[in-house]
């Protein structure tokens, strides 16, 4: 292990890590209670990576593109879909809601899940022409909590994926849950992993000012850390901008 690598059952489990002050902090307490060690979680990530200009995008609905096209699957995967709908001039509200729906399941194939994803599509648009008058700017205009309930009702889109599209197409300050955020926390102790996708965009809205900017770094380097470093099977911490916050630093990453 040379390079610091150390399997994620090495680590003391969250149970153990909080262990000393088990009576103090009920699971409740944990969720709700804002953790101003979060600041100091993210100032170590732009230390150590800097700024990562997400999203990936040209413009605020291939943003809400992307966001659909890469549920469950990787960006390399969504962004050729991406490519795709571009070549094909189809990356605009209007052109989108024209074309037929096979024609749109063929061009987004390789993200995957393409049937369902460009059925997805078609409920979005037709979300914004029906509620919002085919407008973007009207759509981001609607008050957070508002929008983010209406997004919530369209067919495919769930939390993470309204979440990203209010913070990087609309610039709306929530912040994205992914599977890399849940993992860290758990792994440094922060929380159960058993808290629902509610309790911990609560728990990082609570630590942190409402920003979207701050938003927008910190959810992108998360997804950093977790594509880099702190990985499902082995997490490499001893080069891990994270590792000085281990409850515990494991012996396998000294
Ligand atoms: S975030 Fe970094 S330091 Fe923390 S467990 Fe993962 S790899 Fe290790």
């Amino acid at each position: 292990m040379s390079k610091g690598l150390c399997l994620h059952g090495s680590f003391p489990s969250s149970a153990e890590a909080r262990r000393p002050t088990r009576d103090r902090r009920s699971r409740a307490a944990i969720t709700l209670e804002p953790l101003p060690v979060l600041h100091q979680y993210y100032d170590a990530l732009f230390r150590a990576h800097g700024e990562q200009r997400w999203w990936p995008a040209r413009t605020p609905f291939e943003v809400i593109v992307g966001a659909i096209l890469v549920q469950n699957t990787t960006w390399v995967n969504a962004a050729r879909a991406i490519a795709h709908l571009r070549s094909a001039k189809l990356l605009t509200p209007a052109a989108l809601a024209k074309v037929p729906v096979f024609r749109l399941a063929r061009l987004i194939r390789p993200s995957g899940y393409f049937r369902q994803k460009a059925r997805k599509l078609k409920a979005f648009v037709e979300f914004l022409q029906q509620e919002h008058r085919d407008s973007l700017k009207a759509m981001f205009a609607t008050p957070t909590a508002e929008l983010r309930e209406q997004l919530l009702r369209v067919h495919g889109i769930g939390p993470e994926t309204a979440d990203s599209i209010l913070l990087y197409a609309g610039n709306h300050p929530v912040f994205v849950i992914d599977a890399y955020t849940r993992r860290i926390l758990t792994r440094h102790g922060l929380s159960q992993g058993k808290e629902s996708y509610e309790e911990l965009r609560g728990l990082f809205e609570k630590s942190l000012p409402l920003d979207a900017q701050l938003f927008n770094e910190y959810h992108a380097l998360i997804v950093h850390t977790g594509k880099h470093h702190c990985q499902a099977r082995a997490a490499s911490c001893s080069d891990c901008a994270l590792r000085q916050f281990l409850p515990t630093p494991p012996e396998a990453s000294a």
